[in-house]
């Protein structure tokens, strides 16, 4: 599933192309993509003709606010894919096509798990994973009083960070990334970490996803920008996917367990 860094790059190469432009005419091919409204009629009268006015990411969310500030909430999930086209082009799972006032606009979705909604500006709760997501990891606003104040629980560390009501954006990939250059094992009860490990894992968190956008996303198997092309951070990936290979700081083996409900990959021996 794309995370923060994957939803970023996506939000980057389309900004310039979207902003501004102008939905002309909108076609609806699997209608359970749309979640709100419920009528695909509404839906198309409320966003054919109207002006994009920004493009933003929040979370894994791509918001793109119309110029009655209504916001088209757009989630991925598993295998979508938003991608921008000067030209018209023909997609194998193609769930809703725009024509622009410039260019072309196609969400393709192989597992049809991803969702469109258009909101008023008044009206957001409705779309509740959005509206309840925590702070962002990237911001000022995350440091060390904010996961300080988080951690009075005995839940694993990993399933905190999982948890998008406390942090916006981290999945699998970014999490395991982030505990190991901290040096903390996803299993510790969160409320057990030491103010020097809380400090360590802010800074990792801080890094992993820098690093991430700046290798414009990890494309495992379906991840592409917008325009198609795939990622590089795979090539720097410390534990995600390496389970049963060498670690790459002590060539220990690394471990894989199922923590918080995912797999996960991390090293005995380094994180602790
Ligand atoms: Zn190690």
């Amino acid at each position: 599933m794309p995370e923060l860094p994957e939803v970023e790059t996506i939000v980057r190469g389309l900004r310039s192309k979207l902003e501004c432009n102008r939905f002309i005419e909108v076609e609806v091919y699997n209608e359970n993509t749309i979640k709100n409204p419920k009528c695909i009629k509404e839906f198309k009268e409320r966003i054919e003709g109207k002006k994009i006015r920004e493009v933003k990411r929040r979370g894994k969310y791509i918001l793109l606010i119309l110029e009655d500030l209504a916001h088209v909430i757009i989630h991925l999930r598993m295998t979508g894919q938003l991608i921008y086209s000067e030209d018209q082009l023909n997609f194998s799972h193609l769930c809703l096509s725009a024509k622009l006032s410039k260019g072309y606009l196609y969400f393709n979705d192989i597992r049809k798990f991803g969702t469109i909604s258009l909101l008023p500006k008044d009206d957001l709760a409705k779309e509740k994973g959005f509206w309840t997501l925590g702070v962002e990891p990237l911001e000022e606003s995350f440091g060390i009083e904010y996961l300080k104040s988080k951690l009075d629980t005995g839940r694993p560390i990993k399933s905190l960070l999982l948890d998008q009501r406390v942090l916006a954006g981290l999945g699998n990939i970014y999490v395991d990334e982030s505990l190991f250059l901290a040096g903390i094992s996803p299993s510790k009860p969160a409320k057990t970490l030491s103010d020097e490990e809380i400090s360590k894992l802010v800074s990792a968190i801080k890094f992993v996803l820098t690093k991430g956008i700046e290798n414009k996303g990890t494309s495992f198997s379906d991840f592409v920008d917008s325009y198609g092309d795939k990622g590089t951070n795979q090539n720097f990936l410390q534990v995600y996917g390496r389970g049963g290979e060498k670690c790459k700081v002590c060539g220990n083996v690394l471990a894989k367990d199922k923590i918080a409900g995912r797999t996960t990959v991390f090293c005995l021996y380094c994180q602790k």
